[in-house]
This record gives C-alpha cells, sequence and structure tokens, in this order.
C-alpha cells in the first residue's frame, strides 16, 4: 500500500526512518545480493548470508520496524514529505527541529539531503536542503523558487568542495565530516526558529584502521566521538521535550564494500536506528 496523508505521524518526537538505495550498475554486475526487502511502509528485513559448519549456505532474516521504511523505489520527494516537511512548520511555531541522515559511506545519505550528483546530473533541486528552503520560502510567503534553488545549490557546492578536500585512504569518495545545513528564522534581530539538516559522515567501523596515514586515522577517532556526543545531545534535548528530532536513516551497500561487509554495516546501522527509536 503506498503512503498517503493519513500515514503522517502527528505527535512531536523522534521518527525513526530507513531508506533503501537500489544497487547500482557495478552491484548488480557482480550480481551482489540484495540483503534489504521493505514487506511494508513500516518494516525492513536484512538478509544476510551465513554459513553452517557444514559449509551449507543459508540466509538469516531479521526484522526491523520503524516509523517509515522507504523502499528502492522511493523518491526524495516522498522521504522529504514523511520526515523533514512536518519539521518546517515546526520551526515556524518558535522552534528548533534536527533531521539527520546516518548510515554507511555510499548508502546514499547525501543523495537524499543534497540531491542527485550522479554522471551528468548536477541537481539538487529534489535534495532535502532544496526541498526544505522551498517549503519555508512558500510559508514566508516569499516564493522565489529559480534563485532560491541556486543559492542552495551554491552553499551546497561550497561545503562539497570543503569536505571532499580531505580524502581517506580507505575510500577517496568516503565523507570524513558531516555537513550542517541550517535554516534561521529571525523576527526583528531575534532568532524564531531553526532548522538543522545534517549529512553525517559515514558511520562504518574500522574503516579506517588499515589506514598508514595517521591524520585520516585520527580523524576517524574524530568522527566517531562527534557520533556520540550527537547521540548524547539527543537525549538530552528530548528530555527536556524541547527539540523535535528526526532521524532519516539511508542504508545499504557501499561502492567499495558489498556483500557481508556492506551487510554487517547494515546491521549496525539499523541496530543503532533501533535503539534511538526509544529514545
Ligand atoms: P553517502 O553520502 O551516504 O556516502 P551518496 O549519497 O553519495 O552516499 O550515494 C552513493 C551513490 O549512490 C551515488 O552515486 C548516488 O547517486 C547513488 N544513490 C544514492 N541513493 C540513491 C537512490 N535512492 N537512487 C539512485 N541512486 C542513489
Ligand atoms: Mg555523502
Amino acid at each position: 500500500r503506498p503512503l498517503t496523508s493519513n500515514d503522517l505521524i502527528e505527535e512531536h518526537r523522534i521518527c525513526v526512518c530507513v531508506r533503501a538505495r537500489p544497487l547500482n550498475k557495478k552491484e548488480l554486475s557482480m550480481k551482489d545480493l540484495d540483503v534489504i526487502t521493505i514487506p511494508s511502509k513500516d518494516v525492513v528485513m536484512v538478509h544476510e548470508p551465513k554459513q553452517k559448519v557444514d559449509l551449507t549456505r543459508f540466509l538469516e532474516n531479521q526484522t526491523f520496524r520503524f516509523d517509515y521504511a522507504f523502499d528502492e523505489n522511493s523518491t526524495n520527494q516522498m522521504v522529504y514529505r514523511f520526515t523533514a516537511q512536518p519539521l518546517v512548520e515546526t520551526i515556524f511555531e518558535r522552534g528548533m527541529a534536527t533531521c539527520f541522515a546516518y548510515g554507511q559511506t555510499g548508502s546514499g545519505k547525501t543523495h537524499t539531503m543534497g540531491g542527485d550528483f550522479s554522471g551528468k546530473n548536477q541537481d539538487c533541486s529534489k535534495g532535502i536542503y532544496a526541498l526544505s528552503a522551498r517549503d519555508v520560502f512558500l510559508m514566508l510567503k516569499k516564493p522565489n523558487y529559480k534563485k532560491l534553488d541556486l543559492q542552495v545549490f551554491a552553499t551546497f557546492l561550497k561545503s562539497t568542495v570543503a569536505r571532499t578536500s580531505g580524502q581517506t585512504s580507505a575510500n577517496a569518495h568516503s565523507s570524513r565530516s558531516h555537513a550542517v545545513f541550517q535554516i534561521i528564522l529571525r523576527r526583528r534581530g531575534k532568532m524564531h526558529g531553526k532548522f538543522s539538516l545534517i549529512d553525517l559522515a559515514g558511520n562504518e567501523r574500522g574503516a579506517d584502521t588499515s589506514s598508514a596515514d595517521r591524520q585520516t586515522r585520527l580523524e576517524g577517532a574524530e568522527i566517531n566521538k562527534s557520533l556520540l556526543a550527537l547521540k548524547s545531545e539527543q537525549i538530552n534535548t528530548s528530555a527536556e521535550g524541547f527539540l523535535h528530532w528526526r532521524k532519516l536513516e539511508d542504508l545499504h551497500d557501499c561502492d567499495n564494500s558489498p556483500g557481508m561487509a556492506s551487510c554487517e554495516n547494515t546491521l549496525n546501522t539499523l541496530r543503532y536506528a533501533n535503539r534511538v527509536k526509544e529514545f
């Protein structure tokens, strides 16, 4: 059954969603196993390849339930509508809101938050940053679409250049930093509301332990530390009942760790997301 507006969650609490991206050409050509199924709008199944002592292979199925599960056919607009869009309204009611994307490198965080930059596509107009900015301007009754998209695009490109200047030996495309896109509403100089959209650094573990580069290893430790800090901040803020957190999970596979390796990362992501649900 497709999602409709009846499925929108009204309560102000942490909403945890999962999005699976389709297998890419390389994964398809390698006949990589799609370890994810989304059987209904809030259920994710992981089929983990395992081997018995007698070497017979089997799949161990694990089921997780979240607020929403978006399958590989979902669009950014669809994800936006059920995650970030309700938060745009929140910031107009004098509030703060945060939406972050968490998952391993290559899982589709930047594609969701920033837009489609694959191949010849250079389109940030369907990223969650631009979709949010557009709705903010609509709420302000200042629709100026074309220019707005260009502004979001310019900001995004500038930050992307800054982000990729430090590349890792483990993965040249790895995101080693968090990217924070903020929309701040001010009224007569005073802050009225703030929306933070965060594209987190890849959560894969041990990706850099083999790195010969000391600086890169240290950065890896820093990233893990900041993920922990984010987590504890999240607990505090939700205890105050002030910030409304939404967590947008992307998952599935990484360009350079197909099969079992990425399955493990996917499971780690889902287990973490499962714990966040309880906050
Ligand atoms: P991350 O930011 O998590 O490291 P990216 O957003 O850069 O991952 O995505 C990795 C690759 O997968 C990119 O080439 C991106 O275009 C592609 N991709 C991600 N999500 C999707 C999707 N939902 N549909 C099609 N391609 C996707
Ligand atoms: Mg990225």
